[in-house]
């Protein structure tokens, strides 16, 4: 409980009502009101078979997907008790997990859909194979206050290569890492809840590259723990549909306001239009944080962009971090305008262009 010496702002957001409207079914997790999406999934009673064809198991998801939101919303309006739900013999969550299994046969969990089987051992442009790889798991106190003490596990890898990272030896797979199997990790995420975390908040480098593993895991968690998928928004459609049903709260990076930055720092074609239509889905499947890192010199041609489309797209009460801590990391020194620190001035510039667009739910620094 030393958080609350560390981080009160973490206590005081439980009574914050921007916050609250911007997240109130998290909070009502929180509460024990409602139930995670990933529990409500595991009730959800499918009819499939593994030998269904690829196309008539999305056929089948869609379906679930439109009863999983009728029984969501009789659960959350007090309607339907979950312990009354019968467990099914087959549920929503476990045809996401074998859908997600054919899928790595030919992978498209990202934008780049490199198309390798990694189930046979094939690697794509991530690098990342079949098995789970951790790098550590704890009590992270340094996110968003609604989500600390939040349990947060890094896995090796990512489908973005930014040159700044600041988690570079994870995300660029310096790092070994431990592998993990599914039922391990269930008893990791598990504990993270037992010891007090409010989450589980999947990262890395990025989650996208081990969906299947998370959506497996899942399976086999038996802790009520909102999930959080935090992530650099680079993912592919399919990604985002089996990610409806099971993600509590996106918490999405918004890199860039232009393609052009985007490919010349994270070597990531179609950025923005990727970014823009998962930040979109993540509205209308789930609860959402924007994060936006500032980077020196970016604030014309990224960050007043990114906030002009936000103010327009998802709205002003959307909960937003305009995060100023950029650290050259990495290879930062091969782009001129990324070997310094942020300015205070470009920060501020920022926070009052945000005010200006009617911004009010920004996180506080
Ligand atoms: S997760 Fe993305 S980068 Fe990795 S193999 Fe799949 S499509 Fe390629």
């Amino acid at each position: 409980m030393g958080w609350f010496l560390l981080r009160p702002d973490a206590f005081k957001v439980l009574s914050d009502e921007r916050a609250r409207r911007s997240l109130g079914r998290y909070f009502g997790i929180l509460d024990g009101r409602y139930y995670p999406k990933f529990m409500v999934a595991s009730r959800i009673s499918v009819d499939f078979s593994s030998d269904d064809s690829l196309r008539n198991l999305w056929d089948t998801h869609r379906d679930a997907l439109r009863e999983y939101t009728e029984v969501e919303g009789r659960l959350d309006s007090g309607g339907a008790r979950f312990n009354d739900l019968p467990i099914p013999e087959r549920s929503l969550l476990d045809l996401k997990a074998v859908m997600v299994r054919r899928l790595l046969e030919e992978c498209c969990f990202c934008e780049r859909r490199c198309r390798v089987n990694r189930a046979k051992g094939e690697l794509g442009f991530c690098g990342c194979g079949d098995v789970f790889l951790l790098s550590s798991a704890f009590h992270h106190l340094g996110e968003e206050p609604e989500l600390v003490p939040s349990g947060t596990v890094f896995s090796i890898g990512c489908n973005l290569v930014c040159l700044h990272c600041q988690n570079w030896t994870i995300s660029q797979r310096y790092e070994a890492g431990d592998p993990l199997t599914v039922r391990e990790l269930a008893r990791i995420v598990e504990k993270l809840r037992r010891e007090g975390c409010r989450n589980c908040n999947m990262v890395g480098g990025d989650p996208t590259p081990w969906l299947h593993v998370w959506i497996d895991t899942f399976r086999y968690v038996k802790a009520a723990i909102p999930t959080v998928w935090n992530s650099n928004s680079y993912y592919s459609v399919e990604t985002a549909e089996l990610l409806k049903g099971f993600i509590d709260v996106y918490l999405l990076d918004f890199k860039y306001g232009n393609d052009r930055c985007a490919e010349r720092i994270s070597s990531a074609p179609r950025y923005v239009e990727v970014c823009r239509r998962n930040h979109l889905e993540a509205l209308s499947s789930g609860e959402l944080i924007v994060r936006i890192l500032l980077l020196p010199e970016h604030i014309d041609c990224c960050a007043k962009p990114i906030l002009e489309w936000i103010a327009e797209n998802l709205g002003t009460w959307v909960r937003v971090n305009i995060m100023d801590q950029y650290t050259p990391h990495w290879r930062a020194y091969e782009i001129p305008e990324l070997r310094r620190r942020l300015y205070r001035e470009e920060y501020e510039e920022a926070i009052r262009y945000a005010s200006k667009l009617g911004f009010i739910n920004l996180v506080p620094p």
